[in-house]
């Protein structure tokens, strides 16, 4: 049974405390989370992720948890999450979809600006690409990225950024054939290890413990949310609260691509230290090339 503090009046109210004690809020849970979440690097070479379709997933410890959200940018949802993952100094994974990035930019370039990964989820979410013809299909995957690209691209403040080599199927539903299309452009697949069933018509009561169930019964993972259901960003809150009790931690996915590069030599600790200039923005000449 649901425990009664996750009843929609509880909801309600406290959505109420967190816009006028924000502040205080954000300062202690963040404290509470352990302060920025460990960054676990997507190696280069690609390779399918996620216990619920493939063999391996993420390179994560025990009880550390991957936020990903699916289906996005939505008016609503999607800034609730934002502002949720923030008083939580959670960073997140978005698979957004093309046709929404294109409706919705400014979203694509909020969640980038506040230091989340953003991947893509085909251009307009056809429920089974296996279904469409190959060039269809594949025309779904390149159109999605070059429409979120396209939202980044459109202000100076993240015009530098590249939308990550991640790929998540629609419905998760996948073929050897566009994963091998994707390996060629340097993308990785994302499934996921613990779902949520956000995408279900249940009550953010539901998800909230639903969600919490399949954490603990993986003890972590890639957990599957969706940022187009208000459900979702209702339950999002106390998911996080209840994870931090029991002590999990989350970890941010972030392309091998855009770790900052290694000093290829440590000088004598007596020597001056002289500032050097920023290195150029690497960019991912083999996503670009495959739209
Ligand atoms: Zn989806």
């Amino acid at each position: 049974m649901m425990n009664a503090k996750f009843s929609l009046a509880a909801f309600g109210l406290a959505l109420t405390m967190s816009v006028s004690a924000h502040g205080a809020e954000m300062s202690q849970a963040c404290l509470d989370a352990g302060g920025p979440n460990r960054t676990v690097v997507i190696p280069t070479e690609v390779q399918s992720y996620g216990t619920m379709q493939y063999a391996n997933t993420v390179d994560l410890e025990a009880k550390e948890v991957v936020l990903t959200f699916d289906d996005g940018p939505d008016p609503n949802a999607t800034l609730s999450i934002l502002d949720t993952l923030d008083r939580y100094c959670a960073k997140a994974t978005f698979f957004f979809t093309g046709h929404r990035a294109e409706r919705y930019p400014h979203l694509v370039r909020e969640a980038a600006l506040r230091g989340h990964t953003i991947a893509s989820h085909s251009y307009s979410h056809p429920n089974n690409l296996r279904r469409l013809s190959w060039n269809r299909a594949t025309r779904q995957i390149t159109r999605g990225i070059s429409e979120i690209q396209q939202a980044l691209d459109g202000a100076p403040e993240t015009a530098d950024v590249t939308v990550a080599p991640f790929f998540r199927f629609p419905g998760l539903n996948h073929s050897s054939a566009l994963r091998g299309w994707l390996g060629a452009r340097g993308i990785s697949t994302f499934s996921c290890d613990v779902g949520t069933d956000d995408w279900r018509r249940i009550s953010a009561n539901a998800v909230v413990y639903r969600a919490l169930r399949n954490i603990r019964s993986k003890r972590g993972g890639i957990v599957i949310f969706h940022d187009t259901k208000m459900r979702t960003a209702a339950a999002l809150p106390f998911v996080l609260r209840q994870m931090q009790k029991e002590g999990y931690q989350i970890a941010h996915m972030v392309p091998e691509r855009d770790m900052p590069a290694e000093p290829e030599a440590i000088g004598n600790p007596d020597d001056p230290i002289v500032e050097t200039p920023p290195l150029e923005q690497p960019v991912d000449h083999s996503l670009r090339s495959a739209l």
